[in-house]
């Protein structure tokens, strides 16, 4: 579980501006797949175009096989967890936040999600533990601890993909280093796309794409791609 196909995928915000301009990619079950690029070339469309925040234009995506936009999109979102750069919390409890978009999770799941994002211990040593409200009107979380709840809402439901987009870029080094930890963890067994703007940060990765105005410029593994500058 957990194949994603892109098949010359075309896509644009407006119709007369193309923003990726026929995709191909293969990402086995359980590899790892790393999109850098410059700013602007497109990386963050593919995570949200393989959520179906938006629809393709041209080409399709498939995964384990299924077309997505023949999928339904509960059973896709269901499938895929993704981690955002800079996550925005409700004025809502913990337990609200980590289940947000995916209604009907249990509390098991939701302390799972927390155990997985490495923040169950601090939620429980909080007086109103999950219940605790967060955000403008309640407790104040760090960079990293917002981060930690968008880790635990992405494994919510054990999900066989994981798209990591700039999820620690935001944050200092020493945050980002303990966070890249807990994600290391959490990528074992699932499929997993990194984007990320420097090389460095993806070493573990099964493929690198570079991408740049919407195409794919180069291919290959970590060491292939740093020969090559
Ligand atoms: P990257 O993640 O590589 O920085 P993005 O995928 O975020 O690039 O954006 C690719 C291009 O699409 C950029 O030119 C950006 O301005 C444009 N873009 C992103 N989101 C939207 C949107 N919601 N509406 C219109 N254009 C957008
Ligand atoms: P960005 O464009 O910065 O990546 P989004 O606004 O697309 O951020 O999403 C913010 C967060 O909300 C992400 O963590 C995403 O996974 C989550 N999210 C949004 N809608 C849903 C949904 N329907 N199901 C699950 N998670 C969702």
């Amino acid at each position: 579980r957990g194949e994603i196909r892109f098949e010359n995928v075309r896509f644009g915000y407006d119709a007369d501006r193309p923003i990726l301009n026929g995709i191909d990619l293969v990402v086995a079950p359980g590899s790892k797949l790393a999109i850098v690029g410059p700013s602007g070339a497109g990386k963050s469309t593919i995570a949200r175009l393989l959520f179906r925040f938006y629809d393709v234009t041209g080409g399709r995506i498939l995964v384990d096989g299924q077309d997505i936009a023949k999928a339904r999109q509960e059973t896709l979102r269901a499938a895929i967890g993704i981690v955002p750069q800079d996550t925005v919390l409700f004025n809502d409890t913990i337990g609200y936040n980590i289940a947000y978009g995916r209604e009907g999770a249990s509390e098991a799941e939701i302390r799972e999600a927390a155990k997985g994002a490495a923040i169950h211990s601090f939620i429980e040593s909080l007086s109103e533990g999950y219940a605790t409200r967060v955000g403008e009107r309640g407790l104040k979380l760090s960079g990293g601890e917002k981060q930690r709840v968008a880790v635990a809402r992405a494994l919510l439901k054990d999900p066989p993909i994981l798209i990591l987009d700039e999820a620690t870029s935001a944050l200092d080094s020493r945050t980002e280093a303990e966070i890249q930890a807990t994600l290391e963890r959490a990528e074992q067994g699932r499929t997993t796309i990194v984007i990320a703007h420097r090389l460095s940060t993806i070493v573990d990765a099964d493929e690198i794409v570079v991408l740049d105005h919407g195409r794919i410029a180069e291919r290959g593994s970590h060491a292939a791609l740093l020969e090559q500058g």
